[in-house]
């Protein structure tokens, strides 16, 4: 056993709208209230810490802040089609359309957006800056649904 901290500050959160794949009822456009909890485990450093409380919290919440208040797209899909516009993103989804204003899109590198891979997607920029510590992303959807990643 070693030693963890936690991060779960309420400012660690964002508000989305997506959808998954036919005929999942998540297939239909919706939208949550999603919150994140960080832990990491170390070695402390000079300072006795595993990280700085303060440092962690401000990553947390500058990696979680641009994804508030969008269209969440997973550009590695492989069942959708995005048609992008100069103004407008076209998903064309089986038998659906939809049309996003652009500047309500955001892109995401993922082959869906379901919690589980964001929350590998929010472990693996935390794992940019605390690259020799292990870190737990847990990322509620809503309440009693949490998907954790772990690395
Ligand atoms: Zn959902």
């Amino acid at each position: 056993m070693g030693f963890k901290v936690i991060s779960n500050t309420s400012r660690a959160k964002f508000s989305a709208c997506h959808f998954l794949k036919e005929p999942l009822k998540c297939s239909r456009i919706h939208g949550h209230n999603y919150y994140v909890t960080v832990e990491v485990l170390g070695d402390l450093d000079e300072n006795y810490f595993v990280v700085d409380f303060i440092e962690l919290h401000k990553t947390l919440v500058s990696i979680v802040e641009p994804l508030d208040h969008y269209v969440l797209i997973p550009t590695e899909s492989d069942y959708l089609k995005i048609i992008e516009e100069e103004h407008s993103i076209e998903i064309i989804k089986s038998s659906k359309r939809y049309v996003f204003p652009r500047s309500d899109v955001k892109f995401l590198p993922l082959k869906a957006t379901t919690s589980e891979l964001l929350a590998k997607y929010i472990h693996n920029q935390l794992k940019e800056i605390y690259n020799d510590k292990k870190i737990v992303v847990k990322l509620e959807e809503s309440r009693g649904s949490i998907a954790v990643y772990e690395e």
